[in-house]
């Protein structure tokens, strides 16, 4: 069994993804369990969010709200390559 901890994002930066957030705040415990041989750590106070995951890409789709603290994370992508440098998001300006 592994662990790895998630990239913390800023929760309006989710660009559409459905966020997976706990729903009975009764519950305590990692929000999803599976057949993995992962854990999936909240980046920002480590509290298990997900455990038997089939590593990080198994939300790559999803971001994940940190029923402990809060925060919103993402599976953590590799480094963009270098050669290809992705444009600037185009960013509305806030009033
Ligand atoms: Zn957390």
């Amino acid at each position: 069994m592994s662990a790895e901890r998630l990239r913390v994002i800023e929760c309006g930066a989710r660009d559409g993804r459905p966020v997976i957030r706990r729903h009975d705040e009764r519950q305590v415990g990692p929000l999803f369990f599976g057949p993995g041989d992962a854990n999936l750590l909240c980046g920002a106070c480590t509290f298990l969010l997900i455990r038997g995951a089939n590593g990080a890409h198994s939300i790559r789709d999803a971001v994940v709200e940190c029923p402990n603290c809060g925060s919103c994370n993402q599976a953590s992508r590799p480094a963009p390559d270098p050669g290809s440098p992705a444009p600037p998001a185009p960013r509305p300006a806030s009033p």
